[in-house]
């Protein structure tokens, strides 16, 4: 089923991948399986599904769809893009191991290295990530981890997955891609050579606002196996109904992702005209400065743009207010327009220096383009500009 699954377009595996007819009714969507226990046929006798901290069905659907999506076993979902990411540091490192990441990365994975994995005697150093020289130069005889993020949130800084994956091959350390930001549909960063791709189905998987979850996708079935045993013992499985909506957001996945990046871009377009804004951020701009590399990477370059408006962080804030189309909020990836201001928000608490150096000053605004008509999006911020400056 895997090999056939595997040479169908993301748009036909996020539909079916995973999924079939519920066998019992004929139910063409997976139940809810929203049951803690399953009756067992005998004592010592081999059952799917024992406990739903271990594994349910519909969150079993879930990995189906999105390891086909990769070519990779199903993947393993979590209650929390966070959950995931823990799973993975404890399942790589050990008490006196390192892990290299790149300096911008989610705010979350900043805290949980710094304020929690640190008092278990793991070191991370974080480093300008975009140039591997920079990453090679960092390991130690106990780094077991490169961790990154690419596009890296909020500051759209890329990552060279090629480098990276060769870097990890040529050192037998093993690299992880948090790629909530593209996706599979966008960026396959296992085909890069990278051991596990992280996501937080919470952004555009889901793309509703409406769940909380995590993945991991790899195509090592050990490593998936530990992962597992992780989850069921520290109790971070996703739920049954966080799953469906998570099944039912994935299946327009391929046609969201077309539309939000036509939307970022033609946004990012129309705010560079605009003489109230300093500076846009897209991948797909020809003045990215990582432009080149974002077009071997990725053909379509996602919903996320930052900006900075003139008059720095009293600006930002007088104009997020006068926001009436985009909302401001603490997520991305869904077809609502969220506005986010990283230095108090996702990255409030990343120390400020740590902020400083990688970029995001007190006038950043990070902008998750939804599916609203772009011409809408750019007159509420027009709008806006004008309100906050009078
Ligand atoms: C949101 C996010 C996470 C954390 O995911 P949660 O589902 O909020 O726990 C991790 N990485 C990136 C890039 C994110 O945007």
């Amino acid at each position: 089923m895997q090999q056939t699954e595997s040479r169908q377009a993301a748009s036909t595996l996020a539909i079916h991948a995973g999924r079939r007819p519920d066998p019992a009714t004929g139910a063409l969507l997976t139940p809810i399986y929203q049951s803690t226990t399953y009756a067992q046929p005998g004592v010592g006798e081999d059952c799917p599904h024992t406990y739903s901290r271990d594994t349910n069905p519909t969150v079993s659907a879930l990995e189906g769809a999105l390891g086909a999506l990769e070519d990779a076993p199903p993947a393993v979902c979590f209650s929390s893009g966070m959950a995931a990411i823990a799973a993975l540091l404890l399942e790589s490192l050990r008490c006196g191991d390192h892990v290299v990441v790149s300096e911008v990365v989610y705010g979350g994975t900043v805290r949980l290295l710094r304020d929690i994995l640190a008092d278990f005697d793991i070191a991370a150093s974080f480093v300008d990530a975009s140039d591997p020289r920079r990453v090679a130069a960092e390991f130690t005889e106990r780094t077991r981890l490169i961790l990154v993020e690419t596009p890296g949130n909020p500051t759209l800084r890329l990552c060279d997955l090629d480098a990276l994956g060769e870097l990890s091959r040529s050192t037998g350390v093993p690299l992880a891609v948090d790629n909530t930001f593209l996706t599979p549909v966008l960026q396959r960063p296992l085909d890069a050579g990278a051991e596990v791709s992280i996501y937080s189905t919470t952004k555009f998987i889901d793309g509703h606002n409406a769940t909380v979850g995590g993945a991991l996708i790899s195509r090592d079935e050990e490593r998936l196996a530990r992962l597992r045993r992780i989850r069921k013992s520290v109790g971070s499985i996703q739920a049954p109904h966080d799953a469906w909506l998570t099944l039912q957001g994935l299946k327009t996945l391929p046609l969201r992702l077309e539309r939000h990046s036509s939307n970022a871009h033609a946004l990012a377009l129309g705010l560079q005209q605009l003489p109230e804004v300093e500076h846009v951020v897209y991948p797909g701009l020809v003045d990215f400065p990582q432009h080149d590399l974002a077009r071997r990477q990725h053909t379509l370059h996602g919903g996320m743009l930052t900006f900075r408006i003139r008059g720095g962080a009293e600006a930002a804030r007088r104009f997020v207010r006068e926001l009436r189309l985009c909302t401001l909020a603490e997520n991305l990836g869904a077809v609502e327009s969220l506005v986010t201001h990283p230095a108090t928000m996702t990255h409030g608490d990343v120390p400020a220096a740590q902020r400083a150096a990688v970029g995001i000053d007190d006038g950043l605004l990070r902008l998750s383009v939804g599916l609203e008509q772009p011409e809408d999006l750019l007159a509420d911020i027009r709008t806006a500009l004008e309100r906050s400056a009078s």
